[in-house]
């Protein structure tokens, strides 16, 4: 099988677009990029040698909105990645029924090598080059190896740039910089919100076990959601391995113990595991929230839980959905359970263009309403065309971008 991402999410949109009657023009159209750029950024380092790096943005379809989302600063970034996370940016804006289209972009660069100046240099120069930008057009916002800093140095330099301030143009700033409140917590929080409803339908109520692989952003939050609301957490993990208590970890401790050891690893009262073992637990949850693939072909047979929300990226194999759809493991797929992030990069637009900053209760009730949407429209196309959440997922989005291409009389 290809392990190119592009293929894998041209493969993908092609199936779901023949699985939802999707007109085969707009499926050509999507799985070409409506604009590819690489740029070059040569950079004075602090050395006083020139480096030269590479950059990319790619805009996968704009029929909905401008384009946004995030740029990676990885020094394994490939074109062919770019291309993918746009196409896949493009299906989750509009699985969230955000006005967006998808983009993605990128520097060809390991940041832990680069001193603080350089960052900001590079990331200045970023927003300086790239040759499409603004808040109506392309919205960059952060991804592996940017950060609130890098956006904060890409936003000044974009205002600098115009000769006036536009807030809306850059997203994940920081709040001191008219970013929003809640956008470190809205993924998790997404995830928490898609999880109660999927709870609901797979029948479980507040006796149900949870594992969480990753206690990062995402599968910290979560988990610690799950725990305040009386939910036994019975396992969670990070790179440095697994802990497991069959009467639930106490994760408003294990956080603390965290912030104090920089590790789940250990925690008192609790049984060390591998990451490996977390998966194959026998839980009626399973939340995978660290990296992609983790669920494969050599462990889909193993994996015991009934219900799995994807809150990390790609984290199931396709050959390994497969598997786990046979052995009837219902899956809720990345595209909905992990859209709570764009959603409120949508809300930080939406505060940039009127001024109007919002309280984290506002954050908290427009993301739910959101995110309980995404989850029922997915559903809702899942029982009406028989096919798995994922595909049913893109079947809801592919409807929604090729309305907006045929009206504006695309093809
Ligand atoms: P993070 O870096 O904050 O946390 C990742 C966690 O996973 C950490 O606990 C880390 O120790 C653990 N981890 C890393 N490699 C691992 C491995 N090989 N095995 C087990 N655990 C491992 O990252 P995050 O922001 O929480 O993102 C987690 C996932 O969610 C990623 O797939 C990311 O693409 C996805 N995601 C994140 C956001 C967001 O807003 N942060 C939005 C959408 C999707």
């Amino acid at each position: 099988m290809s392990r190119n991402p592009f293929e894998t999410a041209l493969n993908t949109l092609h199936s779901a677009g023949e699985a939802g009657g999707i007109d085969l023009k707009v499926i050509e159209l999507l799985s070409k990029p409506k604009r590819i750029m690489e740029f070059t950024i040569p950079m004075r380092m602090d050395n006083g040698e020139v480096e030269i790096f590479t950059a990319y943005r790619v805009h996968c379809n704009d029929a909905l909105g401008p384009v946004k989302d995030g740029t990676r600063f990885m020094p394994n970034l490939t074109l062919d990645e770019v291309k993918a996370l746009a196409l896949w940016m493009t299906i989750k804006h509009a699985v969230g029924g955000i006005p967006a289209g998808g983009g993605k972009g990128g520097i060809i660069v390991d940041p832990n090598k680069l001193s603080n100046w350089e960052l900001e240099r590079l990331s200045r120069a970023f927003m300086r080059k790239l040759p499409i930008k603004g808040a109506w057009v392309d919205v960059p916002g952060a991804d592996i190896g940017t950060s609130t800093q890098t956006q904060a140095w890409m936003l000044d330099e974009y205002e600098e740039i115009m000769g006036f301030h536009s807030p809306a143009a850059v997203n994940d700033k920081p709040a001191a910089v008219n970013g929003t409140v809640g956008s470190w917590e809205a993924t998790g929080l997404g995830v928490f919100y898609v999880a109660m409803e999927a709870f609901k339908d797979a029948g479980l109520d507040v006796g149900c076990t949870v594992a969480v692989q990753g206690f990062g952003q995402v599968g910290g939050t979560t988990a610690r959601l799950l725990f305040d609301k009386g939910f036994k957490v019975v396992a969670v993990s990070d790179i440095n391995g697994g802990i497991y208590s069959k009467d639930g970890i106490n994760i408003a401790k294990l956080e603390e113990y965290v912030i104090e050891t920089g590790s789940v690893a250990k925690f008192p009262g609790t049984k060390a595991i591998s990451n490996e073992e977390v998966l194959e637990l026998k839980v009626d949850v399973l939340i995978p929230a660290a990296v992609q693939s983790v669920i494969n072909e050599e462990n889909a047979d193993k994996i015991a839980a009934k219900l799995i929300l994807e809150a990390a990226n790609g984290p199931i194999t396709t050959a390994a959905e497969t598997v786990l759809l046979n052995r009837n493991i219902q899956i809720v797929p990345d595209v909905v359970t992990n859209v709570g992030g764009a959603i409120v990069c949508h809300f930080e637009r939406i505060q940039g263009l009127t001024d109007d900053y919002w309280d984290m209760d506002k954050v908290k009730e427009k993301l739910k309403e959101r995110m309980m949407k995404a989850y029922q429209e997915t559903k809702a196309v899942t029982d009406e065309k028989g096919t798995s959440m994922r595909v049913a997922a893109w079947i809801n989005a592919l409807q929604k971008v090729s309305a907006a291409i045929k009206i504006r009389g695309w093809v």
